[in-house]
C-alpha cells in the first residue's frame, strides 16, 4: 500500500508516520520548506510524545519519507490523505483554501485511479466541492474516488489514539474506495476494527457533532463549577457523581478556564456557521461558545479578586503575576486558542507584568507575547516576587510542588489554582489566599 498525506501538522504527520509503523510505505508532503528540512534531518517539529521514535525508525526503514514535491507525490501513489488546516475565518467559517488548493494539485497530477482521503475537518459539503474541483480539471480522464475519513485523534496522545481509535469512520460512495480504506486500517486490529462506513455527508457530521459535544461537556461543567462557587459546593465530588452515571460518563467533566486547542473554538463555531447556512440556529453550541468565552474572563475576575482589586476602573499596575502553563492542555506545545493568551493579555491591559513558564510551549509563547512578558526556566523562577501565581495548564510536574517553598519565594501568597490541582484546605493551611474552579467555598 503506498499512501501520501499532504500537510504535515499534528494530523497528517502522526498519521503518516503511524501508517509507516503499520508497514505501509508513505509520503509526507507539506509546502512549507522549512519543516520538511527540518523533518529530512530528523528533527520534529511538534512536541507529540512518542512521535520522534517511530519518525526515526521508519525513516531509516525507508517507509517514510518526507518531501516539497506533490507532483511526485500524487503520481507515485494510490491514496492521498488530505491533512491541511482548515483555521476559521472572520465569520467563524472554516476556511477551505488549504484543501481546495491541494485538490487542485491531486487533480493536476493525477495519473490513474486515486483514493482522495480528507482526513483535515471540513463543513459538511466538502467532500463534494472537492470531487467537483478535480473533476473540473480532470474530466473523465481518471477514475477516482472522494472519501471523508475524520481525525478524532487528541494532541499530547495522538500516536496511542490513531494506533487505537475508539472508531474510524469512513464516508464514501464506492464499494472500492471502502475497501481500501479498510485495508489500511485493518492493519490496527486483530479482529474487526471498529467501522463506521456511511456517506460522505454523514462522515463530515459525525466529526463536527462530537467535537461540539464535548465542548457542550466541557462548558457544561465550567458553569457547574462557576454555580458551585457560589453556593459553596464541590464541583469535584458533583463531577465524580454524575460520571458514575453509565449515561453521562466522567470523561470531559474536569472545570477549569474554558476550552481551547485548534478544534473545538473553530469547530464550534464552523458548526453554527453551517447550521446558519441552511437557515437553522443551533442554539446550545452558540450558548456554549459564549460562556466559554466568558469563562476565560472570569478567571481573570478571580485572579483580580484575589488581589483585591476591582475590574472597572481598577488597575494591575504595580503587580508581578506568575503563570504556569500557557498550552491549551498539557503534553502538546500547541498555544492555539489557549485560554492562557486571553487570560494573560487582559492581565496586561490591566498594567500587571507578567511572569511566564510552561515545560513545552515556551517557543511558541515567544511567538504570541514578543518581550511583553518575562519568560523564566523553571517554576520556583517564576514565582519569585510575584504577588499571584495563576495555574493556567494542569502539567504533571506542576501538581506536586514544593508549596512551602513556593510561598517563601512569593512576594504576596495568592494562588489561582485554574486547574483545581491542589486541595483547598492544604493551600489555605499553608497561609495562601487560594481560589480555584468550583471549589472555592469548600
Ligand atoms: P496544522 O496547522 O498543524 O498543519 C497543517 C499543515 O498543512 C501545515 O504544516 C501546512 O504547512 C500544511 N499545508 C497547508 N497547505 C498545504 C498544501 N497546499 N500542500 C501541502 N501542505 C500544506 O494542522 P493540524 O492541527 O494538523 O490540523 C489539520 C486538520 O485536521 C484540520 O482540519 C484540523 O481541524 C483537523 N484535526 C486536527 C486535530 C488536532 O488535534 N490538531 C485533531 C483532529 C482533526
Amino acid at each position: 500500500m503506498r499512501i501520501a498525506v499532504v500537510g504535515t501538522g499534528y494530523v497528517g504527520l502522526v498519521t503518516g508516520a503511524c501508517l509507516a509503523e503499520f508497514g505501509m510505505f508513505v509520503t509526507c508532503v507539506d509546502i512549507d520548506e522549512k519543516k520538511i528540512e527540518m523533518l529530512n534531518r530528523g528533527e520534529i517539529p511538534i512536541y507529540e510524545p512518542g512521535l520522534d521514535v517511530i519518525v526515526e525508525k521508519n525513516s531509516k526503514a525507508g517507509r517514510l519519507r518526507f518531501t516539497t514535491d506533490i507532483e511526485e507525490a500524487v503520481k507515485n501513489n494510490l491514496v492521498i490523505f488530505i491533512a491541511v488546516g482548515t483555521p476559521p475565518k472572520e465569520d467563524g467559517s472554516a476556511d477551505l483554501t488549504y484543501v481546495e488548493n491541494v485538490a487542485k494539485n491531486i487533480a493536476n497530477y493525477m495519473n490513474g485511479y486515486k483514493v482522495i482521503v480528507n482526513k483535515s475537518t471540513v463543513p459538511v459539503g466538502t467532500g463534494q466541492k472537492v470531487k467537483k474541483i478535480i473533476r473540473n480539471i480532470v474530466g473523465e480522464k481518471y477514475k477516482f474516488d472522494v472519501v471523508s475519513n475524520p481525525e478524532f485523534l487528541r494532541e499530547g496522545a495522538a500516536v496511542n489514539d490513531f494506533m487505537r481509535p475508539d472508531r474510524i469512520v469512513i464516508g464514501a460512495e464506492s464499494d472500492e474506495a471502502v475497501a481500501i480504506m479498510k485495508d489500511i486500517y485493518s492493519a490496527h486490529y486483530l479482529g474487526e476494527a471498529p467501522f463506521v462506513v456511511t456517506n460522505i455527508e454523514t462522515a463530515e457530521m459525525i466529526k463536527y457533532a462530537s467535537n461540539a459535544f464535548l465542548a457542550l461537556k466541557i462548558t457544561f461543567i465550567n458553569e457547574v463549577a462557576n454555580l458551585c462557587d457560589l453556593v459553596g459546593a464541590d464541583v469535584h465530588k458533583v463531577a465524580k457523581a454524575m460520571g458514575m452515571d453509565g449515561r453521562i460518563s466522567p470523561k470531559f467533566l474536569h472545570p477549569g478556564p474554558g476550552y481551547g486547542g485548534s478544534c473545538f473554538p473553530k469547530d464550534t463555531l464552523a458548526l453554527c456557521n453551517i447550521a446558519k447556512e441552511h437557515g437553522y440556529q443551533f442554539k446550545v453550541v452558540e450558548a456554549a461558545i459564549d460562556v466559554n468565552e466568558k469563562q476565560k474572563l472570569r478567571m481573570v475576575d478571580k485572579i483580580m479578586g484575589l488581589l483585591g482589586v476591582e475590574k472597572k476602573g481598577g488597575s494591575l499596575d504595580g503587580k508581578v503575576i506568575s503563570i504556569l502553563g500557557l498550552a491549551f492542555k498539557p503534553n502538546t506545545d500547541d498555544m492555539r486558542e489557549s485560554p492562557a493568551i486571553v487570560i494573560i493579555n487582559e492581565l496586561l491591559k490591566y498594567g500587571a507584568k507578567i511572569k511566564v513558564f510552561d515545560p513545552i510551549a515556551m517557543d511558541n509563547a515567544k511567538k504570541i507575547f514578543g518581550d511583553k512578558v518575562e519568560y523564566c526556566t523553571d517554576e520556583y523562577e517564576t514565582v519569585h516576587n510575584t504577588d499571584c501565581l495563576a495555574i493556567v495548564t494542569e502539567w504533571n510536574q506542576f501538581r506536586k510542588l514544593d508549596m512551602e517553598r513556593i510561598g517563601g519565594l512569593m512576594r504576596e501568597k495568592n494562588l489561582a489554582d485554574l486547574r483545581n490541582i491542589y486541595e483547598p484546605s492544604k493551600m489555605r493551611k499553608l497561609g495562601f489566599n487560594y481560589i480555584c474552579v468550583g471549589r472555592s467555598k469548600i
